[in-house]
């Protein structure tokens, strides 16, 4: 219609189709031709009224497509980019709950991997595996395309064999999209999407994750591939830190072994050395321990050594950490505070052993400990070595002293 309101004449309405063609390639798609009249050229007007339509929703499809490619490509893990799937894909396919199964290298089985749903209740869950031969989903696979089942009632029905139909249907899934995962040419596995509701699903929905499929494949094998990496990762780390907590642990009793007791000395030295402050080094050894062996076999030896190594451990700080030296023999390094009340501390062990005895299997076995201690107020040019040979005779001494007791030594 012309602005009088009435039908424009073919002259006057050749302009008005050429500007709005030139609005609809500008993208403008909010455009209203005249039909009117309906001859030849409104009969072109109509056609042009519909173009305007479909380039419309077009352009809308290919912009929430964009969106969700967008928002796929900001997870890294697969579990994030399946959540992604599951946020972003609304707006072009509808369904209730989404699932993502992976073909096994031989492509024989697959096995659900992840699946999250509107409903509370899930009964295929991650691990479920069902063999691939004989399977329907296999044709899936095979033609690379979309499969649509627009009544899982009547497809039940159908195929009674199909567990995984009862599955879902048990759920509330009525109607389901099955997708194909293809990465370089390679089938890797599954997405479902499913409706609760009946006849849910047209070609349009096909259509549409076709054109996300070839991104979406790659993104899910890419970060399929990370995540195993990435737990692998974690495996071999966990692997590490088991195998450093045991080259620096005595396998008998759970305290520091030997080389770890002399790396915390050295790094002990240096620090005091450093900082010019004391350190004092216990040196610990069983009284008469042979007899323990020799009374009440190796075991019973191995069960005192263990309860002897809780009980010193339990009495000292967390961080001066006590080392088993050697058979019978225990070290301590005490710095800072600790270092200047050596002896007291050791004074404490050796009542911590002598003053109660110890529960081996509802016996009670009485022992004794004899403590050399080396202090020294400023560690100088002294080496790990030479403080323990100080140590040692610190114990000698001990021992020559009758046993049970505790003998300092000075170095000043
Ligand atoms: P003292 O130190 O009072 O002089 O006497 P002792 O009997 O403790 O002295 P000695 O060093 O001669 O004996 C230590 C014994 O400790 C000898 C060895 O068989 C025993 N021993 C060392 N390591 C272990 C172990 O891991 N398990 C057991 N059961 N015994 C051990
Ligand atoms: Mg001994
Ligand atoms: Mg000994």
């Amino acid at each position: 219609m012309g602005a009088s309101g009435k039908p424009l004449e073919t002259d006057e309405r050749i302009p008005v189709f050429q500007s709005a063609v030139k609005q609809l390639r500008d993208g403008n798609f909010d455009v209203e031709i005249p039909a009117e009249p309906l001859d030849a050229v409104g009969i072109l007007g109509l056609e042009l009224n519909r173009l305007a339509e479909t380039l419309e929703q077009n352009f809308e499809e290919t912009r929430k497509i964009q969106q969700i490619a967008e928002q796929l490509t900001s997870g890294l893990f697969l579990d994030d980019v399946l959540e992604k799937v599951f946020e972003s894909f609304r707006t072009v396919i509808p369904y209730n709950r989404l699932g993502a199964a992976f073909l096994s290298d031989d492509k024989l089985q697959l096995t659900h991997y992840w699946g999250r749903s509107d409903a509370a209740t899930v009964i295929i869950a991650p691990g479920y595996t069902a063999p691939m031969q004989g399977s329907s989903l296999q044709a899936v696979i095979e033609t690379g395309k979309p499969r649509i089942i627009n009544d899982l009632e009547s497809y039940l029905a159908e195929h009674p064999e199909s567990d995984s139909t009862r599955k879902v249907l048990a759920e509330g899934v009525l109607s389901s999209l099955t997708c194909p995962l293809i990465a370089h040419g390679k089938p890797i596995g599954l997405l479902f999407f499913s409706s609760f509701a009946k006849n849910t699903y047209q070609n349009v929905h096909q259509g549409v994750f076709l054109r996300l499929a070839v991104q979406l494949s790659l993104l899910v094998e890419k970060s399929r591939l990370y995540q195993q990496l990435f737990e692998v990762n974690q495996e071999l780390l966990e692997a590490r830190r088991i195998l450093e907590t045991q080259a620096m642990h005595d396998e008998l009793t759970g305290l520091y072994n030997r080389r770890a007791i002399m790396n915390l000395l050295e790094t002990r030295l240096s620090r005091a050395r450093r900082e010019g402050l004391p350190l004092s080094l216990l040196m610990i050894d069983i009284d008469f321990f042979k007899k323990i062996n020799d009374g009440h076999g190796h075991h019973a030896g191995d069960r005192a050594l263990r309860a002897v190594a809780a009980r010193l451990n339990s009495c000292v700080r967390d961080y001066n950490r006590v080392g088993r030296y050697g058979g019978e023999e225990f070290l301590i390094v005490l710095d800072g505070e600790d270092a200047e009340v050596a002896e007291a501390i050791a004074e404490r062990l050796r009542l911590s052993i002598a003053d109660e005895a110890l529960d081996d299997c509802g016996r009670r076995l009485h022992l004794t400990i004899s403590v050399g201690v080396a202090m020294t107020p400023r560690v100088l040019e002294l080496d790990p070595h030479q403080f323990i040979a100080v140590a040692d005779q610190a114990l000698y001494d001990a021992k020559q002293g009758g046993r049970n007791r505790v003998r300092v030594r000075r170095i000043v």
